[in-house]
C-alpha cells in the first residue's frame, strides 16, 4: 500500500522547480542578500494581495505578532484577548511583550473565538483583541471590529493560517491595526525556511515596524528604538514572490479537497468543520472531531495515512504557562477540542484516489 503522508511538498515544488531555481540564481548573482529589492518587491506584492496599504517582511510569524504588539505600545500591565484554543505562538507573542493573555473560548463548531463571549472579558486594562483565523477560517470580524471600536481597543489579527481568507468579502489580515502572518514552510504560502510579515493600513505602524525589525533604525547608524534583528532576507523574499503567483490556484485546490472530504464523510460519525455565515475558509488544515480520536489516528497510521493533532494541549494547560494559574476545566471547550480533534492530510497535489483511500480507511 502506498503511504499518504500528512504533508507532502513534492507536487507543489515540482510544479515550480525551474522558477524557484531561477529566483535562487538571481539572488545568488545579485551579491545583495539583506534588505534589498527582492524584499521590497515581495512586500509590495503581498500588500496588494492582502489588500492592505503596507506589508513589512520579518523573520517569522511569531516575530510578526511580537512586532505588531510592540508597534502599538502594548506591554506590561496590558491585557490582550485571545482564543483559548489557539496555537501557542499567539500567546507567546503576548507574554513576550510583557502583556497578559485573557482567554476567550471558541465556538465548538467553527473552532474560532466566540465573539459573544469577548465583552465580558474586557476590563480597563484591555488593550487589544487578537483574533486567530484558525485552520484557515476567518473569524467573525464584523462583531469583533464593532466591539473593538466601542471599547477603543486595538485588533491584532493572527493570520498565520489564513492567507487569502475573508469575512464578508474582506481579507483576513486587513481588518486589524497591525496583523501578523507566517510564511513557515507548511503554511498556505510558505518559504523554504522561516519568514513572516506584518500587514497594516497605517503608515506610522509600518514605519515603526520597519525600524523595529532592523535594530530600531530607519537610517543606518541612527537608532530611534531599541530594536532587534528580525529581517526577512532576500532569498526567502524572492522565493515567496514566485509562490505568491500560485497562491490563489493552490487555495482553490485546497477548497476542492476539503469539499471532497465533506461530501464523502458527511454520513460518517465524524464531526466535520463548520463555517460561520459570511466566513471563507482556505483550509490550511482539515480538522475533524471524534471521541475515538486515538483509535482513528492509530488505524490510519497502521494503514500508512499520516495525521496530526492541532493541538493536543491548550495554552492554559501548558507547563510554560503554569504561572498564569489556570487548571483543567477552566476552558472546557478548548479542552474538548484538544481531546477530540484530528487533522487529515490536505496538501496541493493530494489526488481524488488518495482522498478516496483515506476516507474508506476512516469509514472502516
Ligand atoms: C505558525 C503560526 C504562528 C507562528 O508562525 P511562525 O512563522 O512559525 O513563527 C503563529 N500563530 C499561528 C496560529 C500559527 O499557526
Amino acid at each position: 500500500m502506498n503511504k499518504i503522508p500528512f504533508l507532502n511538498f513534492q507536487p507543489m515544488h515540482e510544479q515550480i522547480r525551474s522558477e524557484m531555481h531561477q529566483a535562487f540564481s538571481d539572488v545568488y548573482d545579485s551579491y545583495w542578500y539583506i534588505m534589498g529589492e527582492k524584499l521590497q518587491t515581495f512586500e509590495a506584492s503581498y500588500a496588494k494581495y492582502n489588500q492592505t496599504k503596507y506589508c513589512v517582511g520579518v523573520s517569522n510569524g511569531l516575530d510578526a505578532l511580537i512586532l505588531a504588539l510592540q508597534a502599538l505600545n502594548i506591554g506590561k500591565g496590558d491585557e490582550v484577548i485571545v482564543p483559548s484554543n489557539t496555537y501557542i505562538a499567539s500567546v507567546i507573542a503576548i507574554t513576550t511583550v510583557g502583556a497578559t493573555p485573557v482567554f476567550v473560548e471558541p465556538r465548538i463548531d467553527t473552532y474560532n473565538i466566540n465573539p459573544e463571549l469577548i465583552e465580558q472579558k474586557i476590563t480597563k486594562r484591555t488593550k487589544a483583541i487578537m483574533p486567530v483565523h484558525l485552520y484557515g477560517q476567518a473569524c467573525e470580524m464584523d462583531y469583533i471590529m464593532k466591539l473593538a471600536e466601542a471599547y477603543d481597543l486595538y485588533v491584532v489579527e493572527d493570520n498565520a493560517q489564513a492567507h487569502g481568507s475573508s469575512y464578508n468579502g474582506k481579507l483576513t489580515g486587513s481588518f486589524g491595526h497591525a496583523n501578523g502572518v507566517s510564511f513557515y514552510p507548511g503554511k498556505n504560502l510558505g518559504a523554504l525556511g522561516d519568514a513572516g510579515a506584518v500587514t497594516t493600513n497605517k503608515e506610522e505602524i509600518a514605519e515603526k515596524i520597519k525600524a523595529l525589525r532592523n535594530y530600531g533604525s530607519h537610517k543606518k547608524y541612527h537608532n530611534n528604538y531599541v530594536g532587534l534583528n528580525r529581517r526577512l532576507d532576500e532569498l526567502q523574499a524572492a522565493l515567496l514572490s514566485v509562490k505568491l503567483q500560485y497562491l490563489n490556484d493552490w487555495t482553490q485546490e485546497r477548497k476542492e479537497i476539503a469539499e471532497t472530504y465533506n461530501e464523502i464523510l458527511v454520513g460518517s460519525n465524524l464531526i466535520l468543520p463548520k463555517l460561520a455565515s459570511n466566513a471563507d475558509h482556505v483550509y490550511h488544515l482539515y480538522v475533524v472531531r471524534t471521541s475515538k480520536r486515538e483509535e482513528l489516528q492509530e488505524h490510519l497510521n497502521n494503514k500508512g495515512v499520516g495525521t496530526l493533532i492541532h493541538y493536543p494541549i491548550p495554552p492554559h494547560l501548558q507547563k510554560a504557562y503554569k504561572y498564569l494559574g489556570y487548571k483543567k476545566g477552566d476552558f472546557p471547550i478548548a479542552e474538548e477540542l484538544a481531546n477530540t480533534s484530528i487533522s487529515l492530510p490536505l496538501w496541493v497535489g493530494l489526488n481524488t484516489r488518495q482522498i478516496n483511500s483515506i476516507t474508506s480507511i476512516i469509514n472502516e
